[in-house]
Formats: C-alpha cells, structure tokens, sequence
C-alpha cells in the first residue's frame, strides 16, 4: 500500500466533507476519559487516546432499540437507516468488528448499520493492560480498514484498505507520497503473549480446577466487563404493550451473563447459581466455545475489562494461570 499525506489541519476538512453522508463518530475526552461520540466543532476527535470506555458496539448493537412495532395493529420492521463513519478506531477495535461480524452478520439490525459503515484507523499508543498480540489482533485486518493514518510530522500518511478508501484519497486535501507499507501492526509491548490455543485446549482439563474459586472470590457480578467488552453482544427481549392491544412493540437490550437471571429458565430454575458458574462462563465463552465455533477468541486484548472491574480482576493474568493450570 502506498500512503498519501494529509496535514493535521485539514483532518477536520475532510471529516466534514464525509458529514453529508454519514453520521461521523470519533474518539472525544468527556473529563478524564475518552468516549465515541458523533465528532463537530465543539467535540473535535483526539487521536492521542488510551482506549474508550465504551467501545463501537454502542452504535452497532445499541443498548437498547426497538426491533418491531404494531400501531394500530399495522407491523413495522424497525431496520436502522444510518450510514456510520467511525475514525480514529485503534487497530484491537477493528479486529473486534470483525470478530462481531463472525457472530451476529447474519442479524438483520446490526447487519443494516455494518453494510454502508466507514472504517478509518490510527495507530495507538498501547498501555499495560493491553493484550491485543496475545489475541492474535495487533495486525490490521485485511480488507476491512477503509483508510489508516499515521502520525508523520505536522500531518499523517494514510493508507487505503479497500476500494471504498481508495475513492476518498482522491480528495485534494490528500497529497501523494512514495511511503509504502506491506502491513500495519499495533507496537504492543507483552514481552511474552499468550498462546490463545493453549487456553483453549486448557478447558478441557480445567473444569473443576480450584482456580476458578481463587479467580472468581472476588467477583462482584456487576457487569462492567462485559458492557466494555467490544465482543459481549448478548441481549435480552421485551415485548411492551400500550392501553390499546393494538399498539405494541418489541425491543431488545443489552444483558449480561454475569446475572442471576441471564440463565433462569421457565419454571425458575438456574443453571449458574453462583458467581464462579457465571465467571468461568465468561471465559469459557470467549476463550472456548467462541474459538470453537469462529476459530479465534471473543477477545481482542482491548483491556477495558481490567481498567473497568471495581475488584481489580486482571483477565490476561487470569488467561496465564489457565494456560498452564
Ligand atoms: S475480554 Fe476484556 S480485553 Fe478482551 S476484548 Fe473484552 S474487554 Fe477487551
Ligand atoms: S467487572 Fe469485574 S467484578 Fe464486575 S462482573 Fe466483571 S469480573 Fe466481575
């Protein structure tokens, strides 16, 4: 790939000229932290970022939506009609879009918003809760990244992934370069990753290992982890009615494994009654059955679990105990 210059100046130009088509998301401070949020003057992107608190599963699988509705007993689809540019998405949350495509492409709601998405990367700065290496999600994916800017002097070089991008860097604002890359990695410190292979085999061995007490006393089922998590997508569903029966409507939320009720079933019986059920459900999840079924983990190495859990619970330390428990 051969990259084109931008300068840092005309970053802001060229988002807007993308507004008229797309809704733009980026990465904004909100206090001490970072957030997505649709990008404008008074909320301008900031490319030097730790992580987000919520990644960009809030805006392709939203907390909350309507999926159907009756009024007056006429039913409406309720498919989403935005077209989505996200920019300054770090290479981990790219490669978590693609895992999320793994699960729920075939989702008519999430398949609506994906189809006429722009992705734009940038290159992140990794801190020491991050595994991405270890997840296998430090490289670029291929085909996926519509545009990808590096830092250079007073702009960036931006390299293109797919025809869509292609098309974009046609812009005047970008200037041509002989700045040529073969592929685009995170620069993530773990001077030793895991062997995500490893911890999947190390399930099969691992059921009943007292490490799942140790690991779980301390968990308070709270659910940060998995709101965080860019590859916790489960939901609940609810069907509410107004005063007339003929108005009616179904939607859909966010839900957690770490609950009580997330597997109780008719009659009221649960199949996690406690915590250490529930927490080695999550792992067993994302580092077994997901591995299973899509050959890689449900987990990118973001870190946003262990920044986020009020008990200080570390997944990647968690993650090296089971490798070789
Ligand atoms: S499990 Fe933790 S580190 Fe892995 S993707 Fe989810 S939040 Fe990030
Ligand atoms: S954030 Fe920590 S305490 Fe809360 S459910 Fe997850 S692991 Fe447990």
């Amino acid at each position: 790939m051969i990259g084109k210059k931008i300068k840092k100046g005309d970053v802001g130009r060229f988002l807007s000229s993308l507004a008229g088509e797309y809704t733009v998301i980026g990465p904004v401070k909100h206090g001490s932290v970072f957030m997505f949020a649709e990008i404008d003057d008074e909320h301008p992107p900031v490319l030097d970022y730790p992580r987000t608190v919520l990644p960009v599963k809030k805006y392709l699988h939203p907390p909350r939506e309507t999926m159907f509705e009756f009024r007056k007993g006429e039913f409406r689809e309720m498919l989403p009609e935005s077209r989505l540019a996200f920019f300054g998405l770090h290479i981990c949350d790219i490669n978590a879009i693609v895992r999320l495509d793994m699960a729920m492409a075939s989702d008519p709601y999430y398949s609506a918003r994906r189809g006429g998405m722009l992705i734009m990367g940038v290159e992140c700065k990794p801190s020491e809760e991050c595994f991405c290496k270890s997840m296998n999600a430090d490289r670029l994916p291929h085909g996926v990244c519509d545009l990808f800017f590096r830092e250079e002097g007073d702009g960036y070089i931006v390299y293109a992934g797919t025809e869509k991008g292609r098309k974009l860097l046609g812009s005047p604002l970008f200037h041509a370069t002989d700045l040529a890359v073969t592929g685009i990695s995170a620069e993530c410190e773990e001077k030793k990753p895991l062997d995500y292979e490893k911890v999947w085999r190390s399930f099969a061995r691992n059921h009943t290992n007292p490490l799942w007490d140790e690991m779980a006393r301390l968990c308070l089922g709270c659910t940060n982890c998995t709101t965080v998590c860019p590859l916790c997508y489960c939901y609940d569903v609810a069907d509410t009615s107004e005063v007339v029966p003929e108005n009616s409507r179904r939607e859909r939320f966010w839900d957690s494994c770490t609950l009580l009720n997330f597997a109780t079933v008719a009659g009221g019986h649960k199949f996690r009654p406690n915590i250490k059920d529930r927490f080695r459900n999550i792992y067993t999840h994302k580092f077994k059955s997901f591995v299973d079924e899509f050959g890689l983990p449900a987990c990118v190495g973001c870190g946003r679990c262990i920044v986020y859990c009020p008990a200080g619970i570390n997944m990647r330390a968690n993650l090296e105990k089971l490798e070789v428990g």
